[in-house]
């Protein structure tokens, strides 16, 4: 698990227990809820939408053999159940707030009666954008309960007739693989809700997430010419877990995510030019866009320019040895700001 929502997790769990600590326990949750529904906003904003019915880790055991729109609609549905339903005895997000038209979902449930091939097809036939607003008012709506919560409200157990309350919702599928849900939650108290579906149930399944979609930049990754458009490599690159490479779907490079059409200045110049890079380009000595916009990144000009003069598996080799020789992740950090100085460090370890 991951460290520090681990540890922002125990932490949560030890203050929520006490009635003098209760209410910082509180804040702790919603800042770990932040921590984590963040990952799930950089998976949105930076992947494509065929991304999201993917299924990188099929048959495998796990939440990782998900979808990543199956994981963020599974988590939502639970917690929108759990905390209108059963908690609050309101009506839920989804059909409070016309989510269910927005996210386009063909089904009300949890999810936990699909499998396999099933979950890719429901997860083709949502709307990404929708869905992401969904889970975004249900985490709001959530924090607001849990913001209204005294200590003594923890110990609340729940009843047969809230048992008959979910199963009239039809919320949860009669399907052996979800029906047990109800006695689950059921059989909690409020302190035990929110340490499952409000907290750790999202940790288990973002980090799923994260598994795919690191994978899935892995896979995109695979026989596409590492060498990026700027110069930089992407094989040697730190970003590999979030990034596929510019030359692929999966682009989420700094100067991708925030360049109109989610492209780097660099990669729609060379396209438009037809350029394999800008080491082929006659203007790179004095060029100012994207990556070469600040002088702090002359690094990546001075992998473009040696590129230009030694060709790219040179590049690669000597990027190979300075990852030997040094512990480091931006190559910055090695070649420093200037041109000149980064081109003799590059040419020094031929
Ligand atoms: S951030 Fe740039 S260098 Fe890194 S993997 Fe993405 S495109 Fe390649
Ligand atoms: S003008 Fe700049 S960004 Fe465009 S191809 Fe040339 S060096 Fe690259």
């Amino acid at each position: 698990m991951n460290k520090d929502w681990s540890e922002k997790n125990r932490k949560m769990q030890s203050l929520i227990g006490k009635g003098a600590s209760f209410r910082e326990g509180i804040d702790v949750l919603i800042d770990l809820r932040s921590d984590l529904f963040g990952q799930i906003t950089s998976i949105v904003n930076t992947y494509p939408a065929e991304a999201f019915s993917q299924m990188p880790f099929a048959g495998a055991e796990g939440y990782h053999s998900k979808t990543l729109a199956y994981s963020m609609w599974h988590i939502f549905r639970i917690e929108d159940i759990v905390a209108q339903t059963l908690i609050r005895q309101n009506s839920q997000v989804l059909f409070s707030g016309g989510w269910l038209e927005k996210t386009k979902s063909p089904i009300i449930t949890t999810g936990n009666e699909l499998q396999g091939e099933k979950i890719a097809s429901f997860s083709e036939r949502l709307d990404i954008k929708g869905l992401f607003g969904y889970c975004k008012a249900v985490m709001e709506a959530t924090n607001t309960l849990l913001g209204s919560l005294e200590f003594r409200d923890l110990k609340r157990k729940f009843t047969d007739a809230d048992k008959v309350r979910l199963i009239d919702s039809k919320c949860v599928s009669e399907d052996e693989n979800a029906f047990w849900l109800i006695d689950y939650w059921c059989g909690k108290d409020v302190q035990g809700l929110i340490r499952m579906p409000f907290s750790r149930h999202w940790i288990m399944h973002i980090e799923a997430m994260c598994r795919i979609k690191n994978k899935l930049c892995r896979m995109a990754r695979k026989g596409v010419d590492p060498a990026a458009y700027c110069g930089l490599s992407c094989d040697h690159c730190f970003l590999k877990d979030w990034c596929g490479g510019c030359r692929t779907a999966y682009n989420t490079c700094s100067y991708a995510t925030c360049s109109p059409g989610g492209v780097c200045p660099n990669a729609v110049c060379c396209k438009g030019e037809g350029l394999d890079g800008c080491w082929e380009c006659a203007f790179l000595p004095g060029c100012r866009k994207g990556f070469y916009e600040t002088p702090d990144v002359n690094a990546v000009k001075a992998m473009a320019l040696f590129i230009r003069k030694h060709g790219k598996k040179e590049l690669a080799a000597v990027l190979d040895r300075l990852h030997r020789q040094y512990d480091f992740q931006k190559i910055q950090e090695i070649l420093g700001e200037d041109l000149a100085e980064g081109l003799r460090i590059l040419e020094e370890n031929r």
